[in-house]
């Protein structure tokens, strides 16, 4: 496992939406996590520069890092508002509006699983940087 370089917003790569996540993901996700180790939530693959659809959360209430490949946010209930910093932006919180509970695929695990609250929001900031969307950008939009 090593250690990645996260690139920082105004960095274009990550304005980029992804494409599919093909093949294995192991080595990759392993960096995600070392890299991620004690300073956030999760780290999707374009923040190190890789444009592919992959990323990893790993919050308070996840014992286990949830694994995102090609996900997809399959249901979304409930909303809330709350402060969200990201490690492309250092130094800044912002307050950003979210789903509450969401289900979601990845081809990690079969079918989908149900996730809320602060697990909830950092797979739907995680995913939202798979399209290219960082929270400076996420702060205007409505959800979707
Ligand atoms: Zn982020």
């Amino acid at each position: 496992m090593s250690k990645l370089k996260i690139l920082k917003v105004p960095n274009p790569i990550l304005r980029q939406s992804c494409p599919r996540h093909e093949g294995s993901y192991q080595q990759i996700l392993n960096d995600l996590l070392d890299t991620m180790k004690d300073i956030g939530y999760g780290l999707a693959a374009p923040q190190v520069g890789v444009l592919t659809r992959l990323a990893v959360v790993r919050t308070s209430s996840s014992k286990e890092p949830i694994v995102l490949v090609n996900p997809e946010i399959i249901n979304r209930l409930g909303r809330s508002s709350a402060q969200e910093a990201c490690l492309s932006l250092p130094g800044i919180s912002l307050d950003i509006l979210r789903w509450e509970t969401i289900f979601v695929r990845s081809d990690a695990w079969m079918g989908s699983r149900r996730f809320h609250g602060i697990t909830a929001r950092a797979i739907q900031h995680e995913c939202d940087h798979l399209e290219g969307i960082c929270i400076d950008e996420r702060i205007a939009r409505e959800l979707s």
